[in-house]
């Protein structure tokens, strides 16, 4: 940039600050990928495309099985990796157009534009068996881990956002309760 005026290269500066302060708002430092509050944007954008185009979508919540045992008895170190190695697949096992993001603690969201009831389960599935594939380098040998993942569908199960993340969270339970390293559907109880 040396042929730009002073002015030049502080408006340049200015937008890589900006840009810098974007990334920190917006995605999450441990894993790298969007954090709680940019999936709620991204989602609440997305309802509001769908009423017009009508494009269906789901979304998926993962979480971690017996997590705090692996901290326990692995230490939070090896499980920050596993949260990192886990986003990782989750990218490596979703569609461009797909959008995995960082819940909370050791819980992921992924929203999958155009996926319904018909291709919802086999695209959690994949996203389930790239995690149990992983293998994590510890000094015990390699690890596993393993999620329980619950999904839902927009306008078959709920027609407002919350609505919709809560029946993935009841989903997630029904993996926890039949076994864990499992997917299920929501469904009314
Ligand atoms: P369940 O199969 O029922 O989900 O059992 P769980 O042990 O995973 O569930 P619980 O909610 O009791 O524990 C969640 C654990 O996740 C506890 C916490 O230490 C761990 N955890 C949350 N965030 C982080 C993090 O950023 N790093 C690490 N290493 N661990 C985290
Ligand atoms: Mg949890
Ligand atoms: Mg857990």
């Amino acid at each position: 940039f040396e042929n730009l005026t002073l002015q030049g290269k502080t408006a340049l500066s200015k937008i890589s600050q900006l840009r810098k302060l974007e990334r920190l708002a917006t995605i999450d430092g441990l894993t790298n990928i969007p954090n709680h509050r940019h999936f709620q944007e991204i989602l609440d954008n997305l309802i509001i495309s769908t009423k017009d185009s009508k494009v269906p979508f789901s979304l998926l919540l993962l979480d971690i099985d017996h997590f705090k045992n692996f901290n326990d008895t692995y230490g939070h170190q090896l499980g920050d990796l596993v949260l990192k190695q886990v986003a990782k697949s989750i990218c490596k096992n979703i569609r461009q157009s797909d959008l995995v993001a960082r819940y909370g603690g050791e819980e992921f969201v992924v929203i999958l534009p155009g996926i319904d009831e018909d291709t919802i389960k086999e695209s959690a599935e994949r996203v389930r068996k790239g995690i149990e594939s992983l293998k994590i380098p510890s000094e015990s040998g390699d690890l596993q881990v393993t999620v329980s993942i619950g999904g839902s569908i927009w306008f078959k199960h709920a027609e407002v956002k919350a609505k919709l993340i809560e029946c993935a969270d009841q989903a997630m339970y029904l993996s926890k309760e039949g076994g864990r390293n499992q997917y299920s559907e929501f469904k009314n109880q």
